[in-house]
């Protein structure tokens, strides 16, 4: 059982390889053929199971089967920006860590990373976002603020990650949550795949789920 097995495409493949990836951890091994399927995915994962790529795979992939979209740039002076795939993340720290993990797994695919999170000057965020982007990484507040500065759209958005769902919701960024997925229903619905990793499930997380998820296959490994 190794990523060459599974279909990610040449170019993934090789970044795979040269990140030193061979064996694919448990939540991998079953959810990157979930997603890779299209399906929605709620899967419990801890920090250190290896989920950044189990969520990261099949979205890199997917866009680069979609085709044509990952190299086009909006032209200069443009000032939204309409990624694809929008990855959310509590914490500052762990939108930094995403962002440099997905950045290795795009090498050399023309997908883009950008990473947008509060506590920082938006400035160099905005000048970053200017320059085109796929994949978001970003927390809830600062996506928010972009949101309503018109920086960035949502209404291109195929895939959505919740990463670490429940700690999320601890820190209160619910409403937020909620206001930003909001702004996504403009793709035909089954047009969306979403994925929600977190460690727990309390009712809030199940209410999340059935709210933003449709048909999806709960992973627990
Ligand atoms: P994560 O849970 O996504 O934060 O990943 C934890 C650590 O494991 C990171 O340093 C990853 O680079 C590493 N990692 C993830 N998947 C694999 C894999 N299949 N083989 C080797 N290392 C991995």
């Amino acid at each position: 059982n190794t990523f060459a097995e599974i279909d990610l495409g040449e170019e993934l493949n090789a970044n795979i390889r040269r990140c030193k990836y061979v064996k694919p951890t448990p939540v991998q091994r079953y959810s990157i053929p979930i997603s890779l399927s299209g399906r929605d995915l709620m899967a419990c994962a801890q920090t250190g199971s290896g989920k950044t790529a189990a969520f990261c795979f099949p979205i890199i992939a997917g866009i680069m089967r979609r085709g044509s979209q990952p190299v086009q740039r909006p032209p200069r002076g443009a000032r939204t920006v309409y990624p694809l795939a929008l990855i959310l993340s509590p914490t500052r720290e762990l939108s930094v860590q995403i962002h440099e993990e997905a950045r290795k797994f795009a090498y050399q695919t023309g997908v883009r990373v950008v990473v947008a999170y509060g506590g920082a000057p938006i400035n160099q965020q905005l000048r970053e976002l200017e320059r085109g982007v796929e994949i978001l990484v970003a927390t809830p507040g600062r996506l928010v603020d972009l949101l309503e500065r018109a920086r960035v759209s949502l209404q291109m958005i195929r895939y959505l990650t919740l990463d670490e769902a429940d700690r999320m919701l601890d820190m209160g960024f619910e409403p937020q949550i909620r206001k930003i997925v909001e702004q996504m229903d403009m793709p035909p619905p089954g047009e969306r795949q979403t994925m929600l990793f977190s460690a727990t499930f309390p009712k809030e997380i199940q209410r999340l789920a059935s709210d933003f998820l449709s048909n999806y296959i709960f992973l627990a490994v």
